[in-house]
């Protein structure tokens, strides 16, 4: 009797996995035709200081509408195109829809305003990235400080000497470079001073829920001093709550992103929030 329950398991288990491995064949399938046949497109999350409100940039966010299975979430897809190699293109088509819409919005309501993009592992460690930003900025014609490129920091302390080499090309062409989920790897202190980074992002983990711990309030603390220390700007990410954001102020965070102030949004609203907020504080 034991052995037949055991058989019968390892059966399910076995449909089980030959339904992941069908799916993930499927969504494989599915994602070579996406750019095609436009199925990608962008959100735009503003990042707001905390000390007036007011919208300073946003960062670009992939959306996939599969045709069938609506909204794919990023950490679903992503992976499955770093691991085919189809991130380089999708990653050189956000680049360019980006800096396109912040063409426009800097014309319209703010000539100062930010985008940040998001560079996969893969996308860093291949050839293309520098030649892709080159003509990005040559097409668009937006100021090149005003794109900011975001690696994660186990994307870049998995090979900083590669690191240097690409961040100095990308300095080169004068625009910044963030260093996303700061907190989440292992960074070298040396190598974060000898890289030439702008803005660290603190991610999300050690901002939700800030009001109640006193260990995250400390390592919070401690990121900031660091970024002071080196110069560098700070993002504190997944920011929900006002106890979060109050706290986040106090300790002298520049710059917030999260749900508090405003979610991922359709092109349509973020200009509207940028409408909302008017000309007035273009002193
Ligand atoms: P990320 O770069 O750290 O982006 C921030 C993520 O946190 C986004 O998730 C955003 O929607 C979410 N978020 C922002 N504020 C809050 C908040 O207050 N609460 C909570 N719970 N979440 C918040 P999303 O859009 O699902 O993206 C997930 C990840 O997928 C991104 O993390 C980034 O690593 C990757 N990704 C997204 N777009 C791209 C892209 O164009 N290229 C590449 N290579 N990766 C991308
Ligand atoms: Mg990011
Ligand atoms: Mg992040
Ligand atoms: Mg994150």
């Amino acid at each position: 009797h034991a052995k037949q329950t055991g058989r019968a398991r390892w059966v399910m288990f076995d449909q089980t996995m030959q339904l992941a491995a069908v799916r993930r064949l499927q969504l494989e399938a599915d994602l070579r035709d996406a750019l095609a046949r436009q199925e990608f497109f962008l959100h735009f999350q503003p990042i707001v200081a905390p000390r007036d409100g007011r919208v300073r940039g946003f960062e670009a966010l992939l959306r996939w509408r599969h045709p069938v299975h609506g909204l794919v979430p990023p950490a679903e897809f992503i992976p499955v195109m770093e691991e085919t190699g189809m991130i380089d293109a999708v990653g050189a088509w956000v680049l360019d829809a980006a800096c396109r819409q912040l063409r426009d919005w800097q014309r319209t309501y703010d000539p100062q305003l930010t985008m940040s993009v998001n560079v996969s592992a893969v996308q860093f460690t291949g050839e293309d990235l520098v030649g892709t930003v080159t003509r990005v900025l040559a097409d668009t014609g937006i100021p090149p400080a005003s794109l900011k490129l975001e690696l994660t920091e186990s994307a870049v302390m998995a090979d900083a000497e590669h690191a240097l080499a690409v961040f100095a090309a990308l300095k080169a062409l004068g625009v910044l470079v963030s260093l996303d989920d700061f907190g989440t790897g292992y960074s070298s202190l040396s190598y974060l001073r000898r890289l030439p980074i702008d803005t660290l992002k603190i991610d999300r983990s050690f901002v939700s829920k800030l009001d109640c711990f006193d260990d995250k309030r400390q390592i919070v603390e401690v990121v900031l001093m660091l970024a002071r220390a080196l110069g560098l700007d700070v993002v504190a990410e997944g920011v929900e709550t006002e106890a979060e954001l109050d706290l986040l102020r106090d300790m002298g965070s520049d710059l917030v992103q999260g749900y508090y102030y405003y979610r991922p949004l359709a092109p349509e609203d973020a200009a509207r929030a940028l409408a909302e907020q008017g000309q007035g504080a273009m002193c």
